[in-house]
């Protein structure tokens, strides 16, 4: 059954573009737009911008919403020039951007298990070529963490967007109207820029996206352990990565604690892996403090073999989507969408730009 929403009309004659979501796709996009003088309206159902970008600050300890490294030289992170604004820490260092928890007996098994955190999937279940370029990126962009944690990437990546509704979430698209749990609003043109789940669910051309799922787990000792800022994945491990990310950047953890930040992909107990992080780190971890678990269950989207690097954006005549699901699963693959999907309306608003 159709649910019924508000139907109160809101004057929107200002806007040409409606785009939903302010995750990194949402927000790329209205930049554009806005900088090419396109009046652009962003409504986002959660408090806040960045989507999966995003951090909580709990007892003096910097929580990202699931491990999320920035990579400066992502194209779109670089000419968006919001890292001038931050401090940031790059994790990886030499050719090998990680240490491998077990011994190795083929060099296909070194990595894998890296790849696999990367993916959130075996890594062999990937596209090769969404592999190379990301792989790439990891070694050219020395990628890290800033200051703040994800949050602050994402709400300089909003600070120029005017005309964000936050805590308003979209409902259904009728032709030209958005309709909220606000209200109706109009606008020439239309944006998707939310998860791809929610993406079908407003307009079925947008098809069915498989997502990935992960649960990130924080835990923070007294007793710090030495070495522990260099990223560590495990083959075998029902943990597949484990860092000390207030190794690398202080401010995550109050003075004094290691905030360790682990990832899993199926679901496991705290104890389990309070065990693995013991395998990991090689010491007693029964006196760390557990700090907070983040399941997300719609972590990446599938990017299976055969899929092409980006989809098209444009799905009607005057309706968009971006986001993830339509590059490669990634910052950049995100961003791009919304650049490509910007790019497309606003030279259809001032043709001879
Ligand atoms: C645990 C984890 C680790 C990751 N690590 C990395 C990494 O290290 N490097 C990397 O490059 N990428 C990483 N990624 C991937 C990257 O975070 C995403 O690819 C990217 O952020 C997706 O951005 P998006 O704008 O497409 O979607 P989202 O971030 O999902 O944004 C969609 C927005 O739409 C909003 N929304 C949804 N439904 C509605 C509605 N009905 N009405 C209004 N608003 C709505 C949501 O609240 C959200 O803000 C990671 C992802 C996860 C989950």
């Amino acid at each position: 059954m159709n649910r019924r929403y508000p139907t109160k009309v809101v004057r929107v004659d200002n806007f040409d573009c409606i785009v939903i979501g302010a995750g990194l796709a949402g927000l790329t996009a209205a930049r554009y737009l806005q900088s090419a003088g396109i009046e652009t309206l962003v409504i986002e159902s959660s408090d806040r911008p960045g989507g999966r970008v995003k951090s909580d600050l709990i007892d003096g300890f910097t929580l990202d919403h699931g491990f999320q490294v920035i990579n400066p030289k992502y194209p779109n992170i670089r000419n968006s020039g919001v890292m001038d604004s931050l401090q940031f820490t790059p994790i990886v260092h030499g050719l090998i951007p990680f240490r491998l928890v077990e011994t190795i007996t083929k060099p296909g098994d070194l990595m894998a298990p890296f790849l696999r955190g990367v993916f959130l999937t075996e890594p062999s279940r990937v596209s090769p070529r969404v592999r190379v370029e990301i792989y790439k990126s990891f070694l050219q962009g020395r990628p890290g963490l800033v200051d703040g944690g994800a949050s602050a990437f994402s709400s300089a990546l909003a600070y120029p967007v005017t005309d964000i509704h936050y805590g308003e979430t979209v409902h259904r698209i009728e032709d030209q109207n958005v309709i909220t749990d606000h209200g109706s609003y109009q606008a020439r043109f239309i944006m998707i820029a939310t998860d791809p789940v929610t993406a079908t669910q407003l307009t079925p051309e947008v098809g069915v996206v498989r997502m990935h799922s992960s649960t990130t787990w924080y835990h923070s000792t007294d007793n710090q352990i030495a070495g522990a800022d260099r990223f560590a994945v495990s083959k075998s491990g029902s943990l597949i990565n484990s860092i000390a990310i207030s190794d690398v950047v202080e401010s995550y953890a109050p003075a004094g604690k290691q905030l360790f930040s682990s990832t899993s992909l199926l679901p496991i107990s705290e104890s389990e892996v309070r065990r693995e992080l013991a395998r990991i780190w090689k010491g007693d971890t029964s006196t760390w403090e557990f700090v907070a678990r983040y399941e997300i269950k719609k972590s990446l989207p599938e990017h299976p073999l055969g899929k092409s690097l980006y989809s098209t954006v444009q799905i009607k005549d005057a309706l968009y989507v971006a986001g993830d699901h339509r590059g490669y699963p990634s910052q950049q693959g995100a961003m791009e969408s919304g650049k490509r999907a910007a790019r497309s309306i606003i030279e259809r608003v001032h043709p001879r730009r």
